[in-house]
């Protein structure tokens, strides 16, 4: 079978058990109309299977930042298993995707691990792992528009990142975007970026899950288009970076991933990343994943001390870890199925320790936002009790660039986050411009660090 010759197909099939209600792509819709659940995008595996497992690892290893339009972009290097029948003059891209997979091999060492890897997913065009879902998103709107389909605008609620994403792809392709965010609850650089794409911003006086009540009643009008992940064509894209870790590891799989959780849609992508490349022969094993949640934030945590037996939905407090103060996580039935298969475990992180451990990271050559910090945090505590043993290869999901949460950067180093360990803070030194003072300090702080 030749892949120009384009026979994959996928569609929308409800996450009910007993339901598997099925839906078009090209449809204006994001939960099952019989139950309500959610939709995921399921793709015709035999038609995926007649492609060895060898050349799918050849294929998508001969266009990894390729400078062939659209696999300049990680995730359209893997197009089939993303969204086949889309056609390619209506992909939207920013080059997401091909992320570095940080080697923090001095931490490693450190800590006796088989290797520690930090996935860079904000080094990317908006600064977080945001846009490799909503490239696919925004292409299908694109598809959609192009195919007759009303749509007038797309709309999201947002926690910072979300809204950066949209706003930028919809900008890039021309379409008008809305942002609802929860008013003085984000980032300045955060805020500031739909603003700029041009954006239709409201600022609502609430919460992230207030926001998300709001933007789902807004969206059932159907011609305003719903780009939050309980969309999961956003759930495909992300669906990539477990692709990209493996390729990384040359076809290897880890023995952990740690990623930080909030509405739960990126654990949920990451383990259907691995299942769909289980399934397809490209690796035989799956990794253990750890969810790392704020404990200002974290519903997921209660619900693991009893087996996931009963979820409770609660109200986040306010925690530096900012686009993962969720306390009603829309994808938490998936993130469950996947954590239970994936022999999952979830761990807590308080203000204190995913700010040391995020300035930790950074004194290894990181640089890392308080929701790398949250992941980190877990990663030690997970180490320290023996669930990561010694030995062991980790991969740590780095979510957002440092640089959008500068206040959070400087306020660690000005010691103004209460608790944190002194001996990781840094601070400039204030000296005369002559070389006497100078060489007095570093002959002091030189022999202090002997
Ligand atoms: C969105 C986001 C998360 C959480 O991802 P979910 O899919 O909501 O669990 C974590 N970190 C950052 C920086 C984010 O923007
Ligand atoms: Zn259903």
């Amino acid at each position: 079978m030749s892949l120009t010759k384009n026979d994959f197909r996928a569609q929308f099939r409800c996450t009910h058990e007993t339901c598997g209600k099925t839906y078009s792509l090209g449809q204006v819709i994001y939960s099952c109309e019989r139950d309500g659940e959610l939709l995921s995008v399921e793709h015709d595996l035999d038609q995926l299977k007649k492609i060895s497992a060898k050349e799918w690892k050849d294929l998508f290893d001969s266009r990894y930042r390729s400078r062939a339009f659209p696999f300049t972009s990680g995730v359209w290097g893997k197009k089939e298993w993303v969204l086949p029948e889309i056609k390619v003059e209506n992909i939207v891209t920013s080059g997401e995707g091909t992320s570095h997979l940080y080697d923090a091999n001095r931490w490693a060492k450190d800590l006796d691990l088989g290797g520690l890897f930090i996935k860079q997913c904000g080094i990317s065009h908006t600064g977080s792992f945001k846009d490799l879902g909503m490239t696919v998103l925004v292409s299908q709107v694109k598809q959609m528009i192009a195919d007759g389909v009303p749509i007038d605008a797309v709309a999201c609620a947002s926690t910072g990142d979300t809204s950066a994403a949209l706003a930028s792809y919809a900008a890039k392709a021309g379409i008008p975007s809305i942002i609802f965010l929860p008013a003085n609850k984000v980032s300045t650089a955060q805020l500031i970026q739909p603003v700029s794409n041009g954006a239709l911003v409201l600022a609502l006086d609430t919460d992230f899950d207030g926001c998300m009540a709001i933007v789902k009643q807004v969206t059932r009008e159907k011609s305003i288009y719903l780009a939050n992940s309980m969309n999961s064509l956003r759930i495909e894209g992300q669906k990539t970076i477990a692709i990209e870790i493996t390729q990384q590891l040359n076809w290897n799989v880890p023995d952990w991933i740690v990623i930080p959780g909030g509405n739960l849609g990126n654990v949920s992508a990451l383990g259907m990343g691995f299942e769909m490349m289980k399934e397809l022969g490209l690796i035989d094993r799956l990794p253990r994943i750890l969810l790392a949640q704020a404990k200002n934030a974290s519903p997921l945590y209660d619900s693991f001390q009893s087996g996931f037996a009963n979820f409770k939905s609660v109200t986040a407090q306010k925690t530096l870890a900012s686009a993962i103060q969720i306390g009603d996580p829309v994808s938490v039935k998936k993130a469950i199925r996947i954590l239970k298969k994936f022999d999952g475990i979830v761990e807590v992180a308080t203000e204190e320790e995913l700010s040391d451990a995020a300035a930790r990271g950074d004194l290894y050559g990181l640089y890392n936002d308080p929701h790398t910090g949250v992941a980190l945090a877990a990663m030690l505590k997970a180490k320290e009790r023996g669930d990561i043993k010694k030995g062991d290869q980790v991969v740590v999901i780095s979510t957002a660039n440092g640089l959008k949460f500068t206040e959070f950067k400087v306020n660690y180093h000005e010691r103004k986050i209460p608790g944190t360990d002194e001996k990781l803070s840094n601070s400039i030194i204030s000296c005369p411009a002559e070389l006497g003072s100078v060489m007095e300090i570093l002959g002091k702080k030189l022999n202090h660090y002997k």
